[in-house]
């Protein structure tokens, strides 16, 4: 049943997406739009201030909630899916490079991501964004090497998020 239906009173415009997610290749993973019922792999993850939890839709909905032009959520649509690819094949890009035995190193795209294997066996990433002369280093350690390659694809491509701001109510 349509989110709308039963939340006659969930506010119908205004709504924020923070998020798109990717439920992955198989079908049987993906998941319905509250609203229209479309099976989604990629939903679209909307919230609102006055609405507490968030509402998963497809972009023809989601371009009514927001309250903005189709084109705009299409395009967003279409970079989260981008994104998710270029994510996918991130790790296994033949270009990672190892130098010595507890370095790893690449150069994509002008960007540069290294990650190092720590004396205790964990891992960390660092990246160089075009035109930097340093390296930065990320926080954290990882226990897979692909984790510390990921948390430096996530730093240069980081993934569509936008917050909801609360607004007051006025009694
Ligand atoms: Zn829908």
């Amino acid at each position: 049943m349509s989110f709308f239906t039963t939340h006659p009173r969930a506010p119908r415009i205004g709504w924020v997406c923070t998020a798109v997610g990717d439920m992955g290749r198989q079908k049987k993973d993906w998941v319905p739009c509250d609203v229209c019922g479309t099976l989604l792999r990629f939903p679209h993850l909307m919230s609102h201030p006055r609405f507490p939890g968030e509402v998963a839709v497809g972009c023809e909905c989601a371009a009514g909630m927001e309250g903005i032009p189709q084109y705009l959520v299409d395009q967003r649509d279409r970079e989260a899916k981008n994104r998710f690819a270029s994510r996918r094949n991130f790790c296994g890009l033949k270009n990672w490079t190892q130098e010595g035995r507890t370095m790893w190193t690449l150069k994509h795209l002008r960007q540069e991501y290294r990650v190092v294997k720590g004396p205790y066996g964990g891992y960390a990433a660092s990246i160089r964004r075009e035109g930097e002369m340093a390296w930065t280093r990320l926080e954290g350690w990882h226990k897979k090497i692909e984790d510390a390659k990921l948390s430096a694809f996530d730093a240069i491509n980081p993934p569509h998020r936008a917050t909801v701001e609360a607004i007051e109510e006025v009694a």
